[in-house]
């Protein structure tokens, strides 16, 4: 694949069933505000892409066939080949989750505010009650995105939730540790959790960071093959 995608070493011995990756910089944005699915779909391995208008809720969306308008939401499920998931992101955590026993896929943007309504949680519950998932299964990738270095609140004890406090050290909050939790409590084994541990802000020129004031937006994509 590309050199400018980045790819997460847990899903690699299942690359004949799943394609994925995470784009960055130098590929350009998928921010896509004025272009279609065809479009943004030119700079992946996919002729359509499942991109949505993402709003920091926390639905999580089943999606069984091509959309015929974007949709909106935060958090995505497939289990049907060819239907390409994707996430922009851009210090926010894109997660990829691959079932490789019941063969369905997810694709979270998770941002601080989805995480404090427990976006990752929810998605996973939805693996396990609608399709028999077992977490005991489940691969989960998180992209590089806002480190603990450069993730500061202005008042993380009002603006983030009791659950969340352990991971709040002054005005710094540990996002990624916070994601961590989320998984590993619905019973995702640790050694199944691969984060790409870079910090989007510490590394201009490899990543887009809304926190440097980049408009640019990265893809953090899934398929089922
Ligand atoms: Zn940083």
């Amino acid at each position: 694949m590309n050199k400018n995608i980045l790819e997460f070493s847990i899903f690699k011995p299942y690359s004949n069933r799943i394609t994925h990756g995470i784009t960055t910089k130098p590929m350009g944005s998928f921010d896509d505000k004025d272009k279609d699915f065809r479009t943004q779909s030119e700079k992946l391995p996919f002729t359509h892409t499942v991109f949505s208008n993402q709003i920091h809720g926390d639905d999580v969306i089943v999606v069984n066939k091509f959309p015929k308008e974007k949709l909106s939401g935060d958090s995505f499920i497939a289990y049907k080949k060819n239907i390409p998931l994707a996430i922009k992101v851009a210090d926010c955590q894109g997660i990829l989750i691959y079932d490789p026993v019941t063969e369905i896929i997810a694709a979270i943007h998770a941002g601080w505010k989805s995480l404090t309504k427990e976006i990752i949680k929810k998605t996973i519950h939805k693996m396990k009650k609608e399709f028999g998932a077992n977490p005991k299964h489940l691969l989960v990738g998180i992209s590089p995105s806002l480190g603990k270095c450069c993730a500061k609140f202005s008042d993380p004890k009002t603006e983030l939730p009791e659950f969340m406090q352990p991971f709040v050290d002054n005005h710094m909050v540990n996002l990624l540790s916070a994601s961590k939790k989320q998984i590993t409590d619905t019973g995702i084994p640790e050694n199944q959790i691969e984060i790409i541990n870079e910090c989007t802000k510490c590394n201009p020129n490899k990543y887009f960071s809304h926190r440097n004031g980049d408009k640019g937006r990265m893809a953090v994509f899934i398929n089922l093959l």
